[in-house]
């Protein structure tokens, strides 16, 4: 073949380097836009330093990784478009009916048990059983046979009685009268800082993912702080749960203190004016003093910026008491505020919710119920004791 004119290659130079100017345009323009817009201006003492009497516990660099991260660009294709997460309501009738699907079988079993034409001795037995099966604890279970033998008796066996003195009793288990609401709001204009802490494995950091879209889809500006730096994938994992909506994520090298990433997301937060700053942490649950050294520094850290207004405690609902010592644990490591408790949708053990109740003296928020990126709800006690009846 001839070879081409030499001014043909001078076009095709010309041509590729349109090409790659184009390119460049569009990946930042797009990268503009990618992450949510959150006021520029902070209050005028939040972006003020730190205060500088524990210097060496705020040391190591950080990244935030979004809008404003000084990346290299990212190809076009690499770029996520940004989700829609569910509205509120869809949401709830969607996870009510699954929580019902998880739950109903206790329910339904305590009902068999209670409408039967003789109450003897084996059958209340059989109904402390399935209560005890169900993980909602000896003292519970034995309080509510007790109270179900004395009402029956009283108000009568009829089986839409049994289904009326049955509900009563297990929603005044859940204990309807505590305060459930997420404290996310700040005060004097700084962010609600939530922190969240449990053991590995238990759905932590997924959690926070989802808390963050539930406060987006109600407009409000987050920053994530990957405070988990002992494994990568876990600031890699919060990294993808921010991008897909649109909130930044604050993180920093594996190994580095995460009190230090903690603070770095906070001031983040305060500095952009943001309403809330979510803060995953590390679960490893080597021995307890490490552990309270860990949560304990992680929090004073925060709190030289802004009060940390809820520290969530994640459980995995399927772990039944073995849930139950890690959640005494951690209550002793740090002021547990509020309770998660994930996989609700894969253990018909919801009895969990009024044994860590007990425990901690603090009450269940939220549930998790798949792993779906909707799907946490707060935990609603009268919904959760009809979904217990079925
Ligand atoms: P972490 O180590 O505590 O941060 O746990 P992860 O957030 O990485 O979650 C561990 C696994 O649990 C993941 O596969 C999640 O998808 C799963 N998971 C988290 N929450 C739920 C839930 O509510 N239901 C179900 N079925 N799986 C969940």
């Amino acid at each position: 073949m001839d070879a081409l004119p030499g001014w043909t290659y001078v076009l095709i130079a010309l041509a590729i380097l349109a090409l790659i100017t184009v390119a460049v345009a569009v990946t930042v323009s797009l990268r503009s836009r990618g992450g949510k817009a959150v006021p520029p201006s902070a209050p005028t003492d939040a972006g003020a330093p730190p205060p500088r009497a524990d210097e060496a516990e705020v040391t190591a660099p950080t990244e935030v990784t979004g809008q404003e991260a000084a990346a290299p660009p990212v190809p076009e294709e690499a770029l996520p478009t940004l989700e829609q997460p569910e509205g509120t309501a869809s949401r709830l009738v969607r996870l009510r009916q699954r929580l019902s699907r998880s739950q109903g079988a206790l329910g339904k079993g305590l009902l068999a048990l209670l409408s039967r034409d003789k109450l003897d001795e084996d059958t209340w037995e059989s109904i402390e059983d399935t209560l005890l099966t169900a993980d909602i604890g000896v003292a519970p279970t034995t309080q509510l046979v007790d109270n179900l033998r004395t009402r029956l008796r009283v108000e009568g066996g009829e089986a839409t009685e049994a289904r009326r003195v049955l509900s009563e009793e297990l929603l005044a288990l859940v204990n309807p009268d505590l305060d459930r609401r997420l404290r996310v709001t700040g005060e004097d204009g700084k962010p609600g800082v939530v922190l969240v802490v449990g053991v590995n494995g238990v759905g932590k950091t997924t959690t926070v993912g989802k808390i963050g879209r539930i406060l987006v889809a109600e407009d409000r500006s987050v920053v994530m702080g990957a405070a988990d730096t002992f494994r990568a994938a876990a600031a890699e994992q919060l990294g993808t749960w921010g991008e897909r909506v649109g909130v930044d994520v604050v993180r920093g090298p594996e190994g580095t203190d995460p009190a230090s990433v903690a603070f770095e997301a906070v001031k983040e937060g305060i500095d952009r004016g943001v309403d809330t700053v979510l803060v995953d942490t590390a679960g490893r649950l080597q021995n307890k003093a490490g552990l309270m050294d860990e949560l304990g520094k992680v929090k004073r850290v925060i709190e030289k910026l802004t009060p940390v207004t809820e520290v969530l405690l994640v459980l995995d609902a399927t772990t039944g008491q073995n849930g139950m010592i890690q959640a005494r644990v951690f209550a002793e490591a740090v002021d547990v505020t509020g309770i998660v408790l994930t996989k609700l949708d894969g253990s018909a053990k919801g009895g969990i919710v009024v044994a860590v109740q007990r425990e901690l003296g603090v009450p269940v928020k939220l549930v998790g119920l798949g792993e779906g990126p909707d799907d946490l709800a707060p935990f609603e006690p009268q919904a959760f004791v009809d979904a217990l009846l079925g």
